[in-house]
């Protein structure tokens, strides 16, 4: 059996692992995994914040080269050129049926409900995998999906001539800005610059889940203004609702854009600067704890890059029951 590399989770150990090379089932494609973003819902996960498959392997934000099709796929070939949603949509519900299925509630998500893509190769179903267009690198297009995830708040209520704020000092806030000034919005503060004015802005974008940061900005929000919440916080936060109420706060929240959309922005948009280094797979561990603690620009896994260590492991072959699909 084909065997692959992958960083795996099973209870409270996460580790590089050499793993069977999943099948393509019916209707889905196997991509050979070229870049892989390390986010901080890969962090939940390893550390079992967020609860999981187990054992699974983690990573959802990546792109590939297909390497073979199941059943029934003809929109894909082997050595195409690859972005793919880890959004797994339900395909029935009413979300689906109006065509959003990035915004599913009732969605599987790829490295935390099934097998993600910090390895060699996954398999994912064809519905969410788009072509990467021709002049994106496969480190743009692995950046899809957190571009998507921002692209969101151009569907909330708030408008290019509001006086608006991005809340927080990091990824997702920078990522934000950028997407308002390209949608047009010309007052808009892109960082943190506390205490913040009282009653000040027509929106905030939420990016900190914190109750101090939630304070802070139902203060600095006008009355009748809006939050809008773009962060997934991994447990409850708490909120003075009351405080909120006084001034009839309009809270909304925002998942995803489309997926389609993220790649036609990453083309018109570079974005070359809020990416940061690729690391080898087995470098995870090094990597995670950079971005535990904060680091500024988007890192990526190479799951390629450690093809040398990889002959050099190749009998070390572990053995055990691992699932080809929890
Ligand atoms: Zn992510
Ligand atoms: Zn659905």
């Amino acid at each position: 059996m084909t065997r692959m590399r992958a960083v795996v989770k099973e209870g409270n150990s996460v580790r590089v692992r050499r793993v069977p090379v999943p099948d393509p089932a019916p209707g889905e494609v196997l991509v050979r995994v070229e870049v892989a973003g390390v986010c901080r819902t890969d962090i939940y996960v390893a550390q079992g914040r967020i609860p999981s498959a187990d054992p699974l392997i983690l990573g959802h934000e990546f792109s590939g080269t297909v390497t073979r099709t199941g059943t029934g796929v003809s929109r894909f070939a082997a050595g195409d050129r690859v972005a793919v949603m880890p959004v797994l949509p339900c395909t029935t519900c009413a979300r689906c049926a109006q065509g959003t299925p990035e915004c599913c509630a009732h969605h599987r998500f790829l490295g935390v409900a099934r097998h993600g893509a910090f390895a060699e190769f996954v398999a994912v179903p064809a519905e969410v995998v788009r072509p990467l267009p021709d002049g994106l690198s496969f480190r743009e297009g692995a950046y899809a999906e957190p571009v998507c995830a921002s692209l969101a708040v151009l569907k909330t209520g708030i408008r290019t001539d509001d006086l608006g704020m991005v809340y927080g000092a990091n990824r997702i806030a920078d990522l934000t800005a950028r997407v308002l000034d390209s949608a047009g919005f010309r007052h808009v503060a892109a960082a943190r610059t506390a205490p913040l004015a009282v009653d000040a802005y027509d929106f905030i974008v939420e990016t900190q889940p914190v109750s101090s940061a939630f304070e802070e900005m139902i203060r600095a929000v006008r009355p009748g203004g809006r939050i809008v919440l773009k962060s997934r916080p991994a447990a409850p936060v708490s909120i003075d609702l009351t405080a909120a109420l006084r001034k009839e706060v309009i809270f909304e929240s925002a998942a995803y854009g489309t997926f389609q959309a993220s790649l036609e922005f990453l083309v018109r948009h570079d974005v070359s600067d809020l990416l940061g280094d690729t690391h080898a797979l087995e470098d995870f561990e090094r990597v995670f704890a950079a971005d535990g603690a904060g680091e500024r620009l988007k890192t990526f896994l190479a799951p390629g890059a450690g093809l040398q260590s990889r002959r050099t492991t190749a009998s070390r072959v572990e053995a055990g029951a691992y699932p080809s699909r929890p």
